[in-house]
């Protein structure tokens, strides 16, 4: 049998896969042995069920200390597209969103690393959202703006998530993760949490019954056996907390960041990286496409790739379009479940917690 043959055999018995056969599997081409490795997968853990949940997303300011080439969307505060909300700002969205939005369970929020607002405008922006909103799921502030917090406020990472833990935030979105090595992160990210600082926040998060969700931002300067790492990486965490509730990955969009020499991967490449991801990362339950990164036409391919999860209505997003996504800001709860039909699935609303919401199938 060849390393790749092995691999896929033992991903679709459900057994374990290391470094050099997950390396064999990113060199086979045959993308749809690829698929069914990791629908297999898939439907061991959540049969033909693909979830999504009904969120908004809210950004506090892009306003940014940290510069990372990889960025379209951190500024400087004179640059005209720069904007930061204040409290009431973020109250008059909320209540708004209440208004559009009767079937809102999550709030999604993250922001830049701004040069001046102190952590208590942070932990007020939480306890006012929670009290206008006692009962929506608040996933806030990625472990690179919970390591800036601790830095800003002289507190270590576990106080800071002590503190906006009672304030009322529920779980971390777990983004800036990029690729966790740092000779790559001195390239794209140079001044924003290192690889362990990244590892820190997650763990301990997990620790405090935080959980997370699990990132990856692929095709700007790493290796193949970069982004293999970064999943094992990933999987080892997942071993010790079993905090993280699903991974993520990212298509980096190069337009208006300092690598935008690069040419955004294609799709063949997004759909290889899903399946791959899917298979190496056994004991994260749920692979979730943000189709605002991939597309709706990729996202709802890679339901044939191992995902379960299309992520939400979202509303608003920000960053991703800086750096020139082209698809739609939000999409309703019909689009998508006639997305998710029409590939003989079953749609499934949920809240953050994969809990089933409302009639399998129904809006
Ligand atoms: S990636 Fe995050 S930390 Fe870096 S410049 Fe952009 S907003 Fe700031």
């Amino acid at each position: 049998m060849t390393m790749i043959e092995t691999a896929l055999t033992k991903a679709k018995a459900g057994k374990r896969i290391n470094f050099a056969e997950a390396l064999a599997l990113y060199h086979s081409n045959d993308l749809l042995e690829l698929a069914a490795a990791a629908r297999a997968i898939k439907e061991r853990k959540t049969g033909s069920h693909i979830y999504y949940n009904v969120n908004r997303h809210i950004n506090l300011t892009n306003i940014c200390v940290s510069g990372c080439p990889l960025c379209a969307f951190g500024c400087k505060a004179e640059q005209k597209q720069a904007f930061t909300l204040e409290i009431e700002d973020v109250q008059r969205i909320v209540h708004d969103t209440i208004k559009q939005t009767p079937d809102l369970t999550e709030i999604h929020m993250v922001s830049a690393l701004h040069p001046d607002k102190p952590f208590s405008y942070y932990v007020d922006i939480v306890r006012a959202v929670k009290q206008i909103l006692p009962n929506i799921h608040l996933k806030a502030f990625t472990p690179v703006e919970i390591a800036h917090f601790a830095k800003i406020a002289g507190l270590s990472v576990q106080q800071v998530l002590e503190c906006l833990k009672e304030a009322g935030l529920d779980s971390l979105p777990g983004g800036g993760a990029e690729i966790l090595d740092d000779e790559v992160r001195k390239v794209i990210c140079p001044n924003k949490a290192t690889t362990q600082q990244w590892i820190e926040v997650i763990t301990t998060a997990h620790n405090l019954g935080i959980p997370t969700n699990a990132t990856m931002l692929y095709g700007h300067v790493e290796t193949i056996e970069q982004r293999i790492q970064h999943l094992i990486t990933l999987r080892d965490i997942q071993d010790q907390t079993g905090g993280f509730q699903a991974f993520v990955a990212f298509p980096f969009h190069p337009d208006h960041t300092g690598f935008e020499h690069l040419t955004r991967v294609t799709t063949w490449e997004d759909l290889k990286m899903i399946a791959i991801s899917r298979i190496i990362l056994d004991n994260i339950d749920h692979v979730k496409a943000f189709w605002m990164m991939l597309t709706l036409p990729i996202a709802q391919l890679s339901l044939a790739f191992g995902v379960d999860d299309l992520d939400g209505t979202v509303v608003e997003e920000k960053i991703i379009h800086a750096a020139g996504a082209k698809t739609n800001k939000g999409i309703t709860k019909a689009e998508i479940i006639s997305l998710v039909e029409e590939t003989g699935n079953i749609p499934v609303e949920r809240d953050t917690f994969y809990r089933p919401l409302s009639r399998i199938g129904g809006i």
